[in-house]
């Protein structure tokens, strides 16, 4: 049976706005049109604000507050030191205002309190890594020998519109939100309409700590709406997206027609693999964590256990105890290890692959809705084993705490059944043996790969996947890149040698 953590009445923080509005050029605004939408909170599902529906008009004026912030305000034009200065006051406000941060994102998220406090402080250490990264930047001078100087002018590319998705919101806005500024860009966001509450705090942040106007502009709204209109926005030649895959497919095809720069952080059904050689406690404490933290809603989930047949009925009977025992509830107890899951149609959506795998797998632990939590959007972490990898529950990213256990044989069949999904996000993998560790890494699809560990992440390195994962990477110099022009300058040294075209001295003789 399921644990859960008692919840008397939900907790609802104080001074919670009743309406949650744009900001556009240093200023608080609703949309033109007057338009809105319904904000409620996963636990007792009843709206508790109104925030200001975008629509094409509003991205307009955000867009061109940016544009103008860009082309005439100082923000692009200041030494990185400058700016760096800025966006650590911006880690500094941010850091103090940890436990508002984390009590905010609970209640808009249904996170557990002790997980979204982390948060917190990893979106301040974002602001702080690209500060220290901008100052230590150089760019390659290359001398040809006689002839000429060449170097790189690295130069910011100007609007750049940052869409985002509702779990882990305010970390993951400040995983763009931070390189895209820290360049010289400006910026148009679009936060995730499920959760918009934390993002409202950026302004005030901002503002504070004395980022010039026009340079962060918000916009609230639907993606079909807002989102879209930022897309195609003309005057914004930078989109960086984390979503769904489809979502991200939409956007590809929306942004081709300006050849729009971007990078794509999309679904993820990522393998945990387990050979009878590794420290199978070890890989017993990752996997569910991997799974069931963030209420399983986490791109990189490893949502597909492989265990090896020797260990796999040890490994399932002690991994469904455990999950069993998995603390579920009121996201704002300490005790709570998985909380509500964010939305009534979210909610929906995973109970219904709950369903669909009860007829695709052995069903080990949870399996529905926990006893005695009636109300909310909770579902009991749901382990299914024997799962087939043609099975929906083994193909489909569910973002939920739903995991499919499958047993393998041999390196190969495990190797195989690991890529057997049309996602290449993440993958990890337990074991003593060194060569097969790293043999397995080298040939599985996936974007990043965690060896004997669950998913910690230097900020220096990689982020991104392969196949219907994502496009591009970012993290470290890497954003940089992305965020920014490298225009190649070339200067002669001493005299110039021309092909002398239509002198009457010249030869035939041409050169590139
Ligand atoms: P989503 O694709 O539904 O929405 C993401 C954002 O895109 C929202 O702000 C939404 O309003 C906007 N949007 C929707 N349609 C749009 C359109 N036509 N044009 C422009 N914008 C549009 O995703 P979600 O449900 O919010 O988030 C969950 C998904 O995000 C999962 O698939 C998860 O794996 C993925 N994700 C990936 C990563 C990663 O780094 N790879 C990280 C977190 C989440």
């Amino acid at each position: 049976m399921t644990k859960t953590a008692t919840a008397a009445s939900p907790y609802v923080p104080e001074n919670l706005p009743a309406h949650i509005r744009h900001y556009i050029n240093g200023q608080f605004v609703d949309s033109v049109g007057g338009k809105t939408f319904d904000v409620l909170d996963p636990v007792s599902n009843q709206n508790y604000a109104t925030a200001a529906a975008g629509q094409k008009e509003d991205i307009d004026l955000a867009v061109a507050a940016a544009r103008k912030a860009f082309t005439t305000g100082p923000w692009p034009r200041m030494k990185p030191r400058d700016r760096a200065r800025i966006l650590n006051r911006i880690a500094d406000a941010v850091e103090a205002q940890e436990d508002r941060l984390a009590e905010l994102e609970t209640f808009d998220t249904g996170l557990p309190i002790t997980q979204a406090k982390g948060q917190a402080l990893r979106a301040a250490e974002n602001f702080r890594f690209f500060a220290d990264l901008i100052v230590a930047q150089f760019d390659d001078a290359m001398k040809v020998p006689g002839s000429q100087l060449n170097y790189v002018n690295r130069k910011p590319i100007g609007v750049a519109g940052l869409i985002t998705p509702w779990n882990t919101p305010f970390m993951l806005e400040s995983w763009k939100l931070a390189p895209a500024l820290a360049t010289g860009n400006t910026v148009v966001l679009k936060p995730a309409e499920f959760t918009p509450l934390s993002a409202s705090l950026w302004a005030t942040i901002f503002q504070d700590a004395g980022l010039p106007d026009g340079v962060f502009n918000l916009v609230n709204g639907l993606g079909v709406e807002a989102g879209d209109a930022l897309v195609k926005h003309p005057d914004v030649p930078l989109i960086s997206f984390t979503g769904e895959t489809t979502t991200g497919q939409t956007i590809f095809r929306n942004a081709a027609a300006h050849l729009k720069g971007l990078s794509m952080e999309l679904g993820g059904k990522s393998p945990c693999v387990v050979f009878a050689d590794a420290d199978l406690a070890a890989a017993i404490d990752s996997a569910l964590f991997g799974v069931f933290s963030l209420n399983g809603e986490r791109c990189t989930a490893g949502s597909r256990i492989l265990v090896e047949r020797a260990v796999y009925d040890e490994f399932c009977d002690a991994f469904a105890a455990r999950a069993r025992n998995i603390v579920v509830g009121d996201p704002h107890d300490p005790g709570t290890q998985v909380g509500a899951l964010v939305h009534p149609e979210h909610y929906e959506k995973v109970a219904s692959y709950v369903e669909i795998g009860k007829s695709e797998g052995r069903l080990l632990a949870g399996g529905g809705r926990p006893e005695r939590l009636d109300q909310g959007n909770y579902i009991a972490p749901t382990v299914f084993a024997d799962v087939d990898p043609a099975a929906r529950i083994f193909q489909e990213e569910i973002f939920g705490p739903v995991v499919t256990i499958t047993p393998f044989d041999t390196d190969e069949e495990a190797l195989e059944l690991a890529n057997n999904t049309r996602y290449g996000l993440a993958a990890y993998l337990w074991t003593t043996n060194l060569t097969r560790a790293h043999t397995f890494a080298h040939n599985v699809e996936a974007g990043m790969v965690w060896l004997n560990s669950h998913n910690v992440r230097d900020l220096r390195t990689p982020f991104g996947g392969v196949k219907a994962s994502g496009l591009g990477h970012e993290g470290g110099y890497r954003s940089i890149d992305f965020y920014t022009h490298q225009q190649a300058v070339h200067i002669t040294l001493g005299t110039v040698h021309t092909p002398k075209f239509g002198s009457v001295e010249t030869s035939a003789a041409t050169e590139d």
